[in-house]
């Protein structure tokens, strides 16, 4: 039994932080939370982290472990052997849970590494993030990603994809409903399915009990996504010729019928200009989104690039931050309202008794400074204490 003592808690849903908390955690899980000045069990090893705010461990909702951060990082993937790739992942997994990223849904690899990964760090040989992994996303010949080997073509071929990554062992479906912005030849402000293709994908997937999410940039995309009745749209960016055109029907429709979005914002600084000002102008699409009641979850897409590191979350939850949601729903977006998503609420997302002793220690408040969450002074993952990077 360990028992941790902090000055602040955060348990990932009360806007009121709990003072000088007390935190019990018996195999792994939460045995119990107490606030103040409790006599510690005689037992337990107690282990005081000072002037910190301790959180549900953060969910990044959207990585892709198998891209290194470099400024080509599809080539690197392309050029790595299977054995090569597996090993860059399980660094960019480490990374991740020393930020205090105790769960990393994947959203595209190769040959289902996610999955070998997921399961080599389960199996306990050494600590890394839970790990989510969606296998190579399913696309159309020659679509977005395609080299990842997910491609699939019309209704039943779509259909056996996602049998086939079941069987696979996946834990969620990722369809590219839309080009995207790495593969050259594919288009990101026009769909790559039907609206019955998708429809498909979804029908398939919930009926072998998983969750599936959709690649969205454009309009039209974000349209067919919505009809299909996926559970999660990814990017959601309207992105169109010029610029973007948020469509407040659509956003209406997303709300209405429960869809989270995961919007991919945010960036770690970097020395390359010119990346900002799109990115800036997705701010009030998403503070409209907010207003209309979708469910905003933390996602990065870390490792697309160089200012998508493998602990780059922090910066998307801040991005959050600044469209407009407080701090504690920027914060709740990353911690409860991403597990609900993930369909992990169950054991994830908030310190709970009976919840996974998954949890990250902070220096700072950062229910009053979200960049309190890149001063991370300690990580437990499963009730065991990792090291921070
Ligand atoms: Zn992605």
């Amino acid at each position: 039994m360990l028992v941790l003592r902090a000055a602040r808690l955060f348990d990932g849903v009360s806007s009121e932080l709990m003072a000088r908390p007390l935190v019990v955690i018996e195999d792994g899980l939460i045995g119990g939370v107490e606030p103040g000045p409790i006599e510690s069990p005689s037992d337990a090893e107690v282990v005081d982290l000072g002037d910190v705010t301790l959180l549900p461990g953060l969910i990044d909702a959207h990585v892709h472990l198998g891209f290194d951060a470099s400024t080509s990082p599809v080539a690197r993937m392309r050029s790595d052997s299977d054995a090569t790739l597996l090993l860059r992942m399980r660094l960019a997994a480490q990374r991740a849970l020393g930020a205090g990223i105790t769960t990393v849904r994947d959203l595209g690899d190769r040959n289902y590494l996610g999955v070998t990964l997921r399961d080599w760090f389960r199996a306990g040989a050494e600590p890394g993030p839970e790990i989510l992994a969606a296998g190579p996303p399913i696309t159309v010949t020659g679509g977005h990603c395609y080299f990842m080997g997910g491609e699939a073509d019309g209704e039943l071929e779509v259909r056996r994809g996602v049998r086939a990554r079941v069987k696979a062992g996946v834990d969620v479906i990722k369809i590219m409903a839309t080009g995207g912005h790495m593969t050259p030849g594919t288009n990101p402000r026009l769909p790559q399915y039907t609206v019955a293709e998708l429809r498909a994908a979804v029908e398939e997937a919930h009926r072998l009990g998983r969750l599936i999410t959709a690649h969205a940039h454009g309009p039209a995309g974000i349209a067919n996504a919505i009809e299909a009745g996926v559970d999660c749209i990814e990017h959601c960016s309207f992105r169109v010729d010029r610029g973007r055109q948020p469509d407040p029907d659509l956003i209406q429709r997303i709300a209405e019928r429960g869809i989270a979005v995961s919007p991919t914002v945010g960036s770690a600084p970097t020395t390359r200009p010119g990346v900002s000002t799109l990115a800036e102008s997705f701010l009030p699409i998403l503070a409209d989104m907010h207003r209309a009641g979708v469910r905003l979850i933390g996602g990065s897409d870390a490792g697309v690039s160089p200012g998508k590191p493998h602990n780059v979350l922090p910066y998307s939850v801040a991005f959050l931050g600044r469209a407009g949601l407080t701090n504690v729903e920027a914060l709740a977006a990353a911690t409860s309202i991403g597990a609900e998503a993930c369909g992990i609420a169950d054991h994830k997302g908030t310190i709970k008794p009976g919840k996974d002793a998954d949890l990250v220690a902070v220096e700072g408040d950062p229910t009053r400074d979200l960049g309190a969450l890149l001063n991370v002074r300690a990580v437990f993952r499963g009730g065991r204490r990792v090291g921070v990077k």
